[in-house]
């Protein structure tokens, strides 16, 4: 969890383009199918792109603030 965090993070850091579509996504850092708003990221660390749901993505913020 903490590694998916971090790599999360170095995304960010890249790309953050924000997909509005009404299908549902797995999220990759929780795991949990949902609905709505999705974040779609490059790593940098790894090249995978990661989507994450609005949750994680607050989360992700909350992290970076802390670190910044
Ligand atoms: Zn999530």
């Amino acid at each position: 969890m903490k590694k998916k965090i971090l790599l999360a993070l170095a995304a960010v850091m890249v790309t953050a383009s924000l997909t509005a579509c009404g299908s549902s996504f797995t999220c990759d850092m929780c795991g949990e199918e949902k609905t709505g708003t999705s974040y779609s990221f490059k790593s940098t660390a790894t090249g995978e792109d990661m989507t994450i749901c609005e949750d994680c993505y607050n989360l992700v913020k909350d992290v970076m603030n802390t670190v910044n």
